[in-house]
């Protein structure tokens, strides 16, 4: 797994005054971020009653929010040899019904370890809470493309939740034209945000820019070149990438409480992850404006 970085404490410090200018409720960001990785929900290892409440909670926030569900029900149980899953799946139907993007962020953890809560804050509840944030703003600004929110399962335990989307997807997967996943985007202690995928379909490169001063926002980590610093096969997006479909994946580095039980919401700095919430919202603005199916080439870059 990768390397992780430790950046001095007063780093932090100095973020702390730098407010972002257009992400989604700050209150509601942190509230869920908050929520989603307290104690109450046990680690919410795939399967687990903590994992329930999670899906629970997700669901009662798509209805707020008022997205649309596919058979009348959020929650979509899948199981495999190991356990019962459930993804939590929401749309809104954007001006071209037949282009889709699916926006993701897996809401599972590891659980409970000797006794401790693996609360996850940063792996995953920070990347759910910044899908709310987006659903909130979509339902509100209604989209060029068809926008699917899925908030996924089972990611710890092998991409299951991503694997069974696309394998059972809710709609024609001709129709999905790209995968933008989420995957620990709170904790970007050395101030750099990335994004990967770029470097499988190029043109998607024009889009990961933004005009943040506080957190800057790196294409990378996709060159298999990088060997285990490549994030390719990291998170979701993978599930999406071995059916031919683009991706863009966000996440920080690595840092000293990644999959370790101190991955709460005391460490995190709720204003940098608000500017990372604010960086993903500009990028998915500009990607929902300007993609369409013609210039997305779903195949493979040539050289693989
Ligand atoms: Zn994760």
């Amino acid at each position: 797994m990768r390397r992780c970085l430790i950046i001095p404490f007063f780093l932090l410090a100095i973020s702390a005054s730098c407010q972002p200018k257009k992400a989604g409720k700050p209150d509601q960001l942190i509230a869920d971020l908050k929520e989603l990785s307290s104690d109450k929900y046990q680690g919410r290892k795939m399967g687990s009653a903590g994992s329930q409440m999670a899906a629970s909670y997700i669901s009662e926030r798509f209805a707020e929010i008022g997205l649309k569900s596919f058979n009348n029900s959020y929650r979509h149980k899948f199981s495999n040899l190991k356990a019962q899953g459930t993804n939590v799946l929401g749309y809104i139907e954007g001006k071209k019904k037949n282009e889709v993007i699916v926006i993701s962020a897996h809401f599972d953890h590891i659980g409970i370890i000797d006794g401790k809560i693996y609360n996850g804050a940063d792996d995953n509840a920070s990347g759910v809470a910044v899908l709310l944030s987006l659903a909130k703003y979509f339902a509100a600004h209604k989209p060029q493309q068809t926008l699917i929110f899925a908030a996924f399962d089972g990611e710890e335990a092998g991409f299951l939740g991503a694997r069974y989307f696309v394998a059972h997807p809710p709609l024609s997967l001709n129709k999905v034209i790209l995968n933008i996943n989420m995957d620990m985007v709170s904790r970007a202690d050395n101030g750099k945000l990335y994004a990967a995928g770029a470097y499988h379909y190029p043109n998607l490169k024009k889009y990961l820019t933004s005009t943040n001063k506080t957190i800057s926002l790196i294409a990378g980590h996709d060159d298999p070149k990088l060997g285990k610093n490549d994030w390719t096969k990291q998170s979701d997006h993978y599930a999406f990438l071995e059916k031919g479909i683009p991706f863009i994946y966000f996440g920080v580095e690595d840092h000293s409480d990644y999959h370790s039980n101190t991955d709460d919401f005391e460490r995190i700095d709720t204003s940098r992850f608000l500017n990372c919430a604010a960086i993903i919202q500009e990028v998915v603005l500009k990607i929902d404006a300007g993609l369409s199916l013609q210039n997305t080439f779903r195949e493979k870059l040539i050289s693989q």
